[in-house]
């Protein structure tokens, strides 16, 4: 814990953590050597973790990146943290993120980006690392703690996880309680463990997931013991490559990533077979109606009343204009773009054009999933982004589509809310990392992190 702390003193320009809790870490580690010395030694004992912003932590700032939470400490912890602490985990700090996770790259956080350890080659251009979960994947990447809370709607773990080369894994939904998680979109997002190593993964995720009653859509579904699962036995499994993840103008190195990965799979006894999931290209619009959809819904709470920061008001001001400065000025504007997105879609006259329409293509890309693991597939091989990191700056704000192409491989897993990991298995020519992702069959997350151990 004093090491993780000396480190991040020492990283301030990674931007990774947005707020420092050393007094909290060391009276966690002196808890966890007390229960060591009297035998008692959990999972995560002593483990120093950072936890996203997006976590509300007791009596710690929790702002989800965002100037509307200014102020604003939780009165109770979320479930996945305090499983974490009963686990004997040791809370370095909070994360950055995108703003209410919303982005690829981090540059929508009210703090500033994170900042990726990684460089391309002996350029010092500085990179993304992905986002929303960028704080993570940095702090992880960058050895300044040994695994991080994160989440993901759409791809905000994986993602970030590929940039950075740490492995990141979005479990089923409902495997993790989003009880105390500020809410994004509902019915998509999960919270999940980005480490070092897929056994880091499976002993975190055991850690966090479980059953809880706080949450209606928590699953109630034993969790096995997920490291005892990684044998790296893999012979007989079937390995599913969909041919419509074989995107036009994708770069040579990644479909040679790609090709490796199956070569790796093939070499440890599994057998490779060419699947469809027609419906993928619907994905990215789909997942760009249901998002904003539920966040437009979800973001109404923050009114200027009930949490964080409100806007100073002039006189005949009345409660209208107190809703609209709070939210003019508290909200990013990315995150007012969403809002407007999904108020439109939700909006009498558009609701059937839109928000109907693109719950069925849900369906129907769910569906492509079903009937795949129904023909025997026991885990799908795609990679995990269109690229490695990009500069910072480098996409076009003025065009939000180029920053949401990013998510293409992974929304279709949230949508279907299926577990999906992102492994990092090679870096590119100018020596960043990339990775790959699988995706498994629900609740099968052991089986997913075993494949993924092969992989590794
Ligand atoms: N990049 C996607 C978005 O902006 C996914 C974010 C996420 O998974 N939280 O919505």
């Amino acid at each position: 814990t004093e090491a993780c702390l000396s480190a991040i003193d020492k990283a301030d320009a990674l931007n990774a953590f947005v707020h420092k809790t050393p007094e909290i870490a060391l009276e966690q580690a002196k808890a966890a050597d007390a229960r060591l010395a009297a035998g008692d030694a959990p999972s995560m004992c002593g483990l120093p973790v950072g936890i996203k912003d997006l976590f509300c932590t007791k009596g710690v700032p929790s702002q989800a990146a965002s100037r509307i939470l200014e102020g604003f400490t939780p009165e109770y912890e979320s479930t996945v943290t305090s499983n974490l602490f009963e686990a004997g985990s040791v809370m370095l700090g909070k994360l950055n993120m995108d703003e209410f996770a919303m982005g690829s790259s981090n540059e929508t956080s009210c703090y500033g980006n994170a900042v990726n350890p990684w460089r391309r080659g002996n350029d010092d251009t500085a990179l993304t690392p992905g986002g929303s979960s960028g704080g993570s994947a940095s702090a992880v990447a960058a050895d300044l703690c040994l695994a991080a809370t994160g989440t993901d709607t759409g791809g905000s773990i994986r993602q970030p996880a590929a940039f950075t080369g740490t492995v990141g894994i979005k479990p089923t939904y409902g495997r993790c309680s989003r009880w105390g998680v500020v809410a994004f979109a509902s019915s998509l997002d999960q919270a999940g463990p980005m480490t070092k190593s897929v056994r880091d993964a499976a002993i975190m995720l055991e850690a966090m997931c479980g059953h809880d009653a706080k949450d209606s859509t928590s699953a109630d579904i034993p969790v096995p013991d997920f490291e005892a699962m990684l044998t790296g036995d893999i012979k007989g499994k079937k390995i599913g490559i969909p041919k419509e993840y074989r995107m036009d103008g994708m770069p040579a190195e990644i479909d040679q990533l790609w090709a490796d990965g199956r070569a790796m799979l093939k070499d440890a006894g599994a057998e490779i077979v060419d699947i469809s999931l027609p419906h993928t290209k619907y994905a990215l619009p789909a997942y760009y109606v249901i998002a904003p959809a539920e966040a437009s819904s979800n973001l109404a709470r923050y009114d200027g009343v009930r949490y964080g920061h409100r806007a100073m008001l002039e006189a005949g001001d009345g409660i209208n204009e107190m809703y609209e400065k709070t939210r003019a000025e508290g909200f990013g504007h990315e995150v007012q773009r969403r809002v407007m997105v999904g108020t439109y879609v939700l909006s009498a006259g558009f609701y059937d054009a839109y928000y109907n329409r693109a719950r069925k293509v849900r369906a129907l890309i769910k569906k492509d999933f079903d009937d795949v693991f129904a023909a025997g597939i026991d885990a799908i091989l795609t990679p995990a982004t269109p690229s490695a990191a990009f500069g910072l700056g480098e996409m076009n704000e003025a065009d939000p589509v180029q920053m949401y192409l990013n998510d293409v491989f992974t929304v279709t897993v949230n949508l279907a809310g299926l577990p999906g990991i992102s492994v990092p298995t090679g870096l590119d020519q100018q020596g960043l990392p990339l990775g790959l992702q699988l995706i498994g069959r629900p609740w099968e997350e052991g089986d997913l992190l075993n494949t993924a151990y092969a992989l590794e």
